[in-house]
């Protein structure tokens, strides 16, 4: 496949804000791919090169890319960098510089879609003497072959900044709406071209009028197409077969429709990975994706939770009794064990395993299964005094890919393991909490400080939550959670079947998403950050700006120094002081309160906002979302 086609739905994508547009665009394109590019299309859609489990990083910065650009087109590279200071934005850049320098030449080579994954991928993997030379020649290779929209689309996709705005959900109900039967009630058949479109009033396809009668419509004579009649979910066989669903009544679609796009949902969630949902899809239909299973080795999504404002409320959303456990303030991480293969995975599905080699044995001693797939919390502890340590102290374990029998020894960590995904090949998803928990207890043989199993109690008594709420919080903790007993485990969503209770007002995770070089002394460093919190479908939206709580020097917690050096690298457009920078640094955030404002695009402020520290643990996927936001603020004027 050409780039060029994907370039032009990049644009089309960019030029609209509406979800349903977006996700019919997809669909349409994604129908006409071939299958053997089926997933690198996929990955590309979602501004990626590789699966978003997979650890690779690109890593070519805004610096090399100037050179890239420089390089395929003969312009130097300090005038790449006036017109980027300008227009702000690269991938414009090179659109421009090389629309120039192309205007009279005919196009004659063909960018493939394989070529841009496949040079792309390399960077990825070159290492050693020449490295970046090495990048920058793949990279210019792609701009010199390219036409100037697939030159834009091609850098952004190097900066990993694509910003067309197609997130998860977006994505997989265009994969549904490709793959699967069209199901009358969610599509209309246009009566003027005669495509299958969602259930709009005017055709997403050539504009004229639809007319959305359910009853009209299922009685229409759909000449030439395969019909499945369906009178209850269980009738959704071999999906492979149809065009067409057609349900008994209007409330049967929608719930067929939510039923398929839940099951696309779960599929992803086990494999985070839309290019092998959407090739089981054609190969096998929706009983295909029921052959994705879970797989020790291959990290899946973890569960998340929901807040409680206290103890009562935390009762009411996972009913009584409850089991309560310390909320452990450390990191998550996946263990998984296959025969002799130990694995260790972060929420970012990062694999840490060579950092944590007492974590590696541990397991061996502790845990009598040889195949698993384990939740838990890992904390520090201080080796002086035995006390657990904060988060921000053992954050450098996790980095650290050098002396790290030295850390081990500086920075010990215990394993509280509170869940089980899977155990001895059985998958556990499914199972209630309680048993989860049972299958935990047979399995595990705690280590005094080194692993064990969540403290945990099961109580339905407010009085006994208090006290163990006061315990958790004297030795350390950050709060406790409150888990629904009979819950099944959710990889990926953040249900109500477990919240976290913790003390005082809420902090929020925010990502930084710009900066503001300073005046004066400060020149050299960024001084203001830019923080966006996130919607549903990942987009960032932006709630202030703080320059508070950061230090001046290197010393405790967060300083301008260490932020500059991390953001730096990150930058992907600057206009004047302003820069732009990769969304990727989260940094937990206290303010005094919410307000209204025009001024961001989430339509809210921070008030007095203060840096707390820097939650490496966390990405852009995790961080505070609008819908949060909008609850504290209702919250605080309830007050
Ligand atoms: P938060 O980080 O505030 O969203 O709270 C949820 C996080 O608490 C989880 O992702 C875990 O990393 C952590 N955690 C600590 N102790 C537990 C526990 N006993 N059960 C579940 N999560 C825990």
């Amino acid at each position: 496949m050409d780039y060029i086609k994907l370039a032009e739905l990049y644009e089309k994508l960019e030029s609209t804000t509406k979800r349903l547009e977006k996700t019919y665009l997809l669909s349409k394109f994604l129908e006409k791919t071939k299958k053997e590019v089926l997933d690198y299309v996929i990955y590309l859609l979602q501004g990626r090169v590789f699966p978003p489990w997979d650890e690779r990083v690109i890593g070519f910065s805004s610096q090399l890319m100037l050179r890239a650009i420089s390089k395929s087109t003969g312009i130097s590279i300090r005038k790449v960098e006036d017109l980027w200071r300008r227009i702000g934005d690269l991938g414009n850049v090179a659109e421009n510089l090389i629309g120039k320098k192309k205007q009279s030449t005919l196009f004659t080579k063909h960018v493939t879609v394989k070529k841009v994954v496949d040079n792309i991928r390399k960077l990825a993997e070159i290492t050693g003497v020449g490295t970046v030379d090495k990048k920058i020649s793949l990279v210019s290779e792609l701009l010199t072959s390219a036409k100037p929209l697939e030159a834009k689309f091609i850098v952004r996709t190097v900066l990993e900044d694509l910003r067309t705005g197609v997130g998860e959900g977006t994505l997989r109900d265009a994969i549904a709406w490709a793959f699967l039967p069209k199901i009358i009630g969610i599509f209309y058949q246009c009566n003027e071209c005669k495509e299958f479109v969602p259930a709009v009033k005017k055709c997403l396809n050539c504009n004229s009028q639809i007319e959305l009668n359910f009853k009209k419509e299922v009685e229409k004579k759909f000449k030439g197409l395969k019909i499945l009649k369906v009178k209850k979910i269980s009738d959704l066989k071999n999906l492979k077969k149809y065009d067409l669903i057609i349900c008994k009544d209007e409330r049967l679609a929608r719930d067929v429709y939510n039923y398929i796009i839940e099951e696309l949902q779960h599929a992803y969630d086990l494999t985070t990975d839309f290019g092998v949902v959407a090739i089981k899809l054609i190969e096998k239909g929706l009983e295909g994706l029921k052959e994705i299973s879970l797989v020790p080795g291959k990290p899946i999504k973890v569960m998340l939770y929901q807040k409680a404002e206290d103890i009562k409320d935390g009762f009411e959303t996972v009913g009584k009794p409850a089991a309560l456990e310390f909320k452990y303030d450390g990191f998550r991480l996946e263990l998984h064990r296959k025969g002799e293969k130990i694995w260790l995975f972060t929420r970012r599905l990062e694999d840490v395993t060579k950092q944590f080699p007492d974590v590696v044995s541990y397991i061996k001693k502790a845990i009598k299964s040889k195949d698993f797939i384990l939740d838990c919390e890992t904390i520090g502890i201080d080796p002086k005094t035995g006390r657990w340590l904060p988060f921000q102290n053992i954050s450098q374990r996790i980095k650290r890919k050098y002396d790290i029998q030295k850390m081990v020894k500086e920075i010990p960590v215990m394993v509280n393991i509170f869940d089980a995904m899977e155990v001895d090949g059985k998958n556990l998803l499914n199972v209630p909490f309680k048993e989860r928990r049972k299958i935990l207890e047979k399995i595990v043989k705690p280590i005094k400080d080194k692993i064990g199993l969540a403290e945990q109690i099961i109580t339905s008594s407010e009085k006994e939550a208090k006290k163990f709420f006061q315990k958790a919080l004297s030795l350390g903790n950050e709060g406790i959670m409150m888990k629904n007993l009979n819950a099944i485990y959710k990889p990926g969503s953040r249900v109500g079947y477990g919240v976290k209770v913790k003390p005082v007002l809420e902090s929020l995770d925010l990502v930084i998403t710009g900066a503001e070089w300073g005046r004066g002394k400060r020149a050299t460093w960024l001084s203001s950050f830019v923080l966006a919190c996130r919607d549903e479908e990942g987009n960032l939206l932006e709630v202030g700006k703080v320059g508070t709580g950061i230090k001046e020097k290197a010393e405790e917690g967060v300083s301008f120094e260490q932020l500059t050096k991390i953001l730096k690298p990150l930058i992907i457009g600057q206009k004047g002081r302003e820069v732009r920078v990769k969304p990727e640094i989260v940094v937990e955030v206290t303010y005094g309160e919410i307000q209204k404002s025009p001024s961001y695009s989430s339509g809210y402020a921070l008030r007095f906002p203060r840096v707390v520290r820097l939650r490496t643990d966390r990405t852009v996927n995790d961080i505070t979302t609008i819908g949060e936001i909008r609850n504290l603020y209702k919250k605080q004027h309830k007050k």
